[in-house]
């Protein structure tokens, strides 16, 4: 009898001191479970749709209008539903709420560009009879993930007179895909002994795109010259509009529904579009909030947030300084600089998940497991917290406390061992203005891979705990 009473005692205090780790999966009924996979099929879709941050954005943008959003550029009505759009790559969505801009807003960051290659200016030439793409990678990948894989070609050309094409080949069946064949094991003694990082040089990440010469014998480059004729004949391009071009090679597969028991999400660019559709939906299903609530999509995170449509450019300055500007708020800087000091924003981005075939890189009392919920990252950075973005104990608080008034999942990780490894994301572009923010998101798989892993429930989750955050 004094051994149970014991035992309930503990457990009492268990339950008042110590965090518990939460599975998703144990606290949806069977209604919600079917909501996770039904969410996640149209989370699927959109990255089957979304394979470029300019299709991202256009994409959402046809979503938004679609449930009555506006273009705050050209918009002349009162409507409390507003978008904007910078150079095609960067986009804001707002819902006006209840109190004035400098009262603070509620924004969501997320990412729409992913790792990738890119082509490079003059990529075309021909060697040995054969036509090839050269590429420069774009953010952090393990180059040898990139070759004997099916690929996709798809970007945007502007021509030398203006005109713009939108080049999508590879994705459906029956289209052609290309790839970067990778040198037989036969004739790679040397090479497996050489390091990871050094195997496949950037400089070999060349596609084989054609072998078929042009008729005239006496034509120089004639598997060149037979590409760019049909280039010419189908999209209307030539050599020089390569030049300029944002043209990506992205991987051919969709992403589709794994595991046994088709728990996980499988696919190219959750990182960090896992964020942008869960931000995006959250966003959609706002009502009247009592502060405005923004999700914000930007571009060139992963090589360090530069650039007209990065988190360090004046994109969502001017977003914020139109919106005041629509709603009556004369758009000082300072009334800009009170709606920063007063506004609560989460960084939404993807984070390592403990993969336990290489637990010695995590340290597990202190990193994201899959299936326990959003992830709160309090610092970013590397070793020292070196270029980190910390996030106040104020403020981490009232956003713990947020989660768990609104039965939302969540957990707190690192990306990894203190002097492992690190990185970054836009949350200090945005601190630096003084707006509260802390990292947020999901745990995945294989991040910056071409065929992330996600769990379904945790994109559910992490889509509830924007909702919640942007109702706060
Ligand atoms: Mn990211
Ligand atoms: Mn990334």
């Amino acid at each position: 009898m004094a051994e149970k009473k014991e035992s309930k005692k503990t457990r009492q205090l268990e339950e008042r001191l110590v965090k518990e780790q939460a599975r998703c999966w144990d606290g949806f009924n069977s209604q919600e479970k079917k909501h996770v996979f039904s969410y996640a099929e149209n989370y699927r879709d959109f990255l089957n749709q979304a394979r470029t941050e300019r299709k991202a954005v256009q994409v959402l943008v046809e979503g938004a209008t679609g449930n009555g959003f506006r273009d705050l550029s050209t918009d002349l009505h009162k409507v409390p539903r507003l978008f904007q759009v910078s150079r095609g790559k960067f986009l804001a969505i707002a819902v006006l709420g209840k109190k004035p801009m400098t009262d603070g807003v509620r924004i969501i960051t997320s990412h729409v560009d992913s790792p990738r290659l890119d082509l490079k200016p003059n990529p075309l030439y021909e060697d040995s009879g054969l036509a090839f793409l050269k590429t420069h990678y774009y953010g952090g990948i393990k180059k040898y993930h990139w070759v004997a894989r099916s690929l996709a070609l798809c970007g945007t050309v502007i021509r030398s007179d203006g005109s713009s094409v939108y080049v999508e080949i590879g994705f459906l069946p029956g289209e052609p895909v290309l790839t970067i064949p990778d040198l037989l094991p036969h004739l790679s003694r040397k090479l497996m002994d050489q390091k990871a990082s050094e195997f496949i040089p950037g400089e070999n990440l060349n596609l084989v795109v054609g072998s078929i010469p042009y008729e005239d014998k006496e034509a120089r480059d004639r598997v060149k010259l037979a590409i760019l004729e049909l280039l010419d004949r189908k999209y209307k391009i030539k050599e020089e509009d390569f030049i300029g071009a944002e043209l990506q090679i992205v991987p051919a597969e969709p992403a589709r529904d794994a595991g046994l028991d088709s728990s996980f999400i499988a696919g190219y660019g959750q990182d960090d579009r896992v964020c942008a559709y869960t931000s995006f939906t959250a966003l959609m299903e706002t009502k009247v909030p009592e502060h405005s609530a923004i999700a914000v999509f930007y571009d060139k995170e992963e090589i360090g947030s530069e650039g007209n449509t990065s988190a360090k450019s004046l994109a969502l300055e001017m977003f914020l300084m139109d919106l005041m500007a629509k709603v009556g708020i004369e758009p000082t800087t300072r009334n800009l600089h009170l709606c920063y000091f007063n506004s609560k924003a989460l960084s939404a981005d993807v984070t390592a998940a403990l993969d336990p075939t290489y637990s010695d890189v995590y340290e597990k009392r202190n990193c994201a497991k899959l299936g326990h919920g959003i992830n709160l990252t309090k610092y970013t950075g590397h070793g020292g917290k070196f270029m980190a973005s910390e996030a106040n104990a104020e403020y981490a608080s009232w956003v713990r406390k947020l989660f768990n008034d609104n039965a939302i999942v969540w957990q707190a990780g690192d990306l990894g061992k203190v002097d492992e490894g690190g990185g970054g994301t836009v949350a200090k572009y945005l601190a630096n203005s003084g707006i509260e923010i802390i990292d947020c998101g999901p745990a995945v798989l294989g991040m910056h891979s071409p065929l992330e892993v996600s769990a379904k429930d945790d994109i559910w989750m992490c889509h509830k705990a924007f909702k919640v955050f942007f109702a706060s």
